[in-house]
């Protein structure tokens, strides 16, 4: 049997941590792409552990050279992707349109959106010809709904949708597919650091601190068993169609 290979952004923390996991112990090899930290280093034990092909990908996706040596490296790892989540994410700034500082938003838009482009395009010799690949853009309900004060994410994730859309035309030809799914309200450090900005920043502070307080917020190793059928076996007629977990 052909051994399959996943790259996972943003798989350090959060979602795609668990997601990553939940690849390699169904006996995918990962490539477990975030900053380097202790916390990337754990992860790549633990997915080698069950998938012994797996390894860890240091990279910025703010930094274009980062991203460039990120691609050599998952050379070394793969010939061919099975597929790749395209997870990491960042929600700041947390700032309203008219106060929020030019070089922030820029940033957001480079790791949310730039970022997952930049990385395709280089990674494409890896992707389709026989086997399907499957892309997956973990999406938000904010790609939909305007929200005060997350412009710049709100933005970076309608942005991605229109992505997956885009590459899911261009990916037809080539057995590439892509879809883009919003995971619901994941209890992650992204959600701490939303309950963590300044009320001042923030006029739906409340609303959160509540979805938390009242229990609201779902696990992510429960997502990630939610999302795995999506992301390992979508089909072509799926391809540019976009989920969202609680419709499943
Ligand atoms: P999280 O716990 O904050 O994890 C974010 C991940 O993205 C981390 O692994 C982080 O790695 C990585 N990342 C951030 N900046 C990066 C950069 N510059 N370069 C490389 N990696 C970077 O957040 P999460 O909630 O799991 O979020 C996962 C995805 O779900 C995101 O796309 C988010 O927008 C989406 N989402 C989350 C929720 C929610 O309620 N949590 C709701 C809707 C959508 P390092 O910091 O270690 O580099």
């Amino acid at each position: 049997m052909t051994e399959s290979c996943y790259l996972v952004t943003g798989a350090s923390k959060g979602l795609g941590r668990a997601l990553a996991l939940l690849l390699a112990q169904n006996g995918n090899n990962v490539l477990a792409l975030a900053r380097p930290s202790e916390a990337l280093d754990s992860i790549e034990q633990m997915l080698i552990q069950h998938a012994p092909g797996s390894a860890s990908i240091a990279c910025d996706l703010s930094r274009p050279d980062s991203i460039a040596k990120a691609v050599e490296r998952i050379a070394e790892h793969t010939e061919q992707l099975a597929g790749i989540v395209h997870n990491a994410g960042a929600i700041a700034p947390v700032k309203a349109m008219a106060e929020v500082e030019g070089a922030m938003w820029a940033r957001s838009i480079q790791v949310n959106l730039i970022g997952v482009q930049d990385l395709t395009q280089q990674l494409r010799p890896m992707l389709g010809g026989d086997h399907q690949s499957r892309v997956t853009v973990i999406s938000s309900g904010a790609s939909l709904r305007p929200v005060h004060s997350w412009s710049a994410y709100c933005v970076s994730k309608a942005g991605l949708d229109m992505w997956s859309r885009c590459l899911a035309e261009e990916g037809r030809a080539v057995n590439i597919s892509s879809i883009s799914v919003a995971p619901g309200v994941v209890d992650t450090g992204m959600q701490r650091e939303i309950r963590s900005v300044p009320p001042e920043d923030f006029p739906s502070l409340e609303t959160f601190i509540g979805l938390h307080e009242d229990g609201n917020l779902v696990a992510s190793d429960v997502v990630a068993k939610q999302l795995y059928e999506l992301v390992t076996a979508h089909s072509m007629d799926q391809s540019g169609m976009r989920f969202d977990v609680r419709d499943l």
